[in-house]
């Protein structure tokens, strides 16, 4: 437990961890930050109604609030992190090198972090992935990607520079720089940004739950793909490549693609000369069950970009790695002008890098993937009886990710209003009850950390389950 500290509740600066906050600083904090934050992806006219949770520390899978409320963190914190908070090994990591530097350059200099990394990203990653470019966040790691394979076609020789159009999916997210949102298909976060954006082709995401076949899985013999089939065939003479998130779709709602989906997507790009981008932003490190998502269906893609769980939740960093095919495209004498003109301030950052490496080392050495399997199948377990509830439309799991898209009337599927905000109001009544979730839409999503227990996701779901029942049965 914790140590007495000297210092006296209405103290400030900050008050010890281990004790709650004073009422007075408590209102302080809310004020400010009502006065001087802009949050992202929020209605700040409504934020500024709203009583605030604001969190001052957190320890394993759980975050504990100025008031000394705890509450599962049932989100990672946004996807990132995996194996609780203040983790020993990852703390330890970038105390040690925060010892040595915080952070120098990648550009005309080395360090020793992001040289170890790069090394580790390569051996761990689908075969064939063989080069490591860093940035420090997913939508990065992504504009990346296609700046890589728009400049790779036009270093073809001889130049292939009619390859400039990319492909993408309804659905899609990749991120919030015009880049991704160029790629991205959520109308609501894109729609706005309309005349920013380059234009891409976009071919409808398997959502097998309101197919737009009106097929249903296997029978359907994923005829979803021939969309891409048809379109390549038509115009692969233009076609830079083919974006995707392997496996789910994650900020659409947690729409997981049927077996077999990614790996007729790389047949198709194969065949017809199109370069593939994995977006594993979301995916990567554990998150499906396997420590990739392109691993499950054996893919591998040309670039595959990776953030969000690279260092453990722990520091902003993302890699966009490629084949060697792709590599050598770029190499030449200076006066050549082939090089990658891209570069962020704080690439191969080495307290990210070492974070990152820590990461690694705890997935080997508490043999994570294969503990992962026996909590994938309970959690698919617990998840079964929520079906039963009158407004639980489907539920979606990959590994760890899971969705549970609630409707107003289920036999026809029919969606609830948004305007209704039930995915906001159950997030709101788990968090009343010790659960930090966010929704996406009607859809109410579990990430847990991976280190949760079973029993943990048992608690978890009992919350979720609760919730719901809360909002959508007695309170009509
Ligand atoms: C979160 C996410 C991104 C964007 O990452 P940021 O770090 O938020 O810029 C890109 N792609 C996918 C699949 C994501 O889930």
């Amino acid at each position: 437990m914790a140590k007495k500290t000297k210092q006296k509740r209405n103290e400030l600066p900050s008050p010890s961890p281990k004790e709650p906050t004073s009422k007075k600083e408590l209102i302080r904090l809310e004020k400010q930050d009502k006065k001087y934050l802009w949050h992202p992806f929020t209605q700040m006219q409504e934020w500024a109604k709203q009583p605030l949770t604001i969190i001052q520390e957190a320890k394993g899978i759980y975050l504990k609030d100025l008031s000394g409320k705890r509450y599962l963190d049932g989100t990672s914190s946004i996807w990132v992190n995996l194996h609780g908070h203040q983790h020993k090994e990852i703390d330890q990591a970038i105390q040690k090198q925060l010892k040595r530097v915080a952070h120098s350059t990648l550009l005309g200099l080395s360090n020793i972090p992001s040289i170890e990394l790069a090394k580790e990203l390569v051996t761990i990653t689908p075969k064939g992935l063989s080069r490591v470019f860093f940035s420090d966040n997913g939508s990065t790691a992504v504009e990346i990607a296609i700046k890589m394979a728009y400049q790779f076609w036009q270093l073809q020789k001889p130049s292939r520079s009619d390859k400039k159009k990319f492909i993408s999916f309804s659905n899609a997210y990749h991120g919030d720089t015009i880049g991704s949102v160029s790629i991205g298909g959520i109308d609501l976060f894109h729609q706005r940004f309309e005349s920013l954006l380059f234009k891409t082709h976009k071919i409808p995401s398997p959502y097998c739950y309101r197919c737009h076949l009106n097929l249903s899985y296997p029978s359907c013999q994923l005829a979803c793909t021939d969309d891409l089939e048809k379109l390549l065939k038509r115009n692969h003479r233009e076609i830079a490549g083919v974006v995707i998130e392997p496996k789910v779709q994650a900020a659409a709602g947690m729409i997981t693609a049927p077996i077999g989906f990614l790996q007729r997507i790389r047949q198709l790009c194969t065949a017809y000369n199109v370069l593939l981008i994995a977006d594993e932003v979301a995916t990567g490190f554990g998150r499906t069950g396997t420590l990739f998502a392109c691993q499950e269906e054996k893919v591998t893609p040309d670039i595959l970009a990776l953030s969000k769980g690279i260092t453990g939740g722990y520091l902003p960093l993302a890699a966009t790695l490629t084949t060697e095919r792709i590599y050598k495209a770029f190499l030449g004498s200076y006066e050549e002008f082939k090089t990658f003109f891209h570069g962020h301030s704080y690439t191969g950052n080495p307290l990210g890098c070492s974070a990152a490496l820590a990461n690694l080392k705890i997935f080997k050495k508490e043999r994570l993937l294969y503990r992962l399997k026996g909590k994938v199948s309970h959690l698919t377990k617990i998840l079964q009886p929520l079906w039963k509830r009158t407004h639980v439309g489907d539920i979606r799991q990959a590994g760890l990710m899971v969705g549970i898209e609630l409707v107003r009337n289920k036999e026809r599927k029919e969606p609830y209003p948004l305007i209704e905000k039930v995915g906001i109001r159950v997030c709101e009544e788990a968090r009343r009850r010790g659960m930090i979730l966010r929704p996406l839409g009607n859809v109410i999503v579990l990430v847990p950390p991976l280190i949760a227990s079973n029993s943990e996701l048992s608690r978890m779901v009992e919350i979720i389950d609760l919730s719901i029942e809360q909002v959508t049965e007695e309170k009509q």
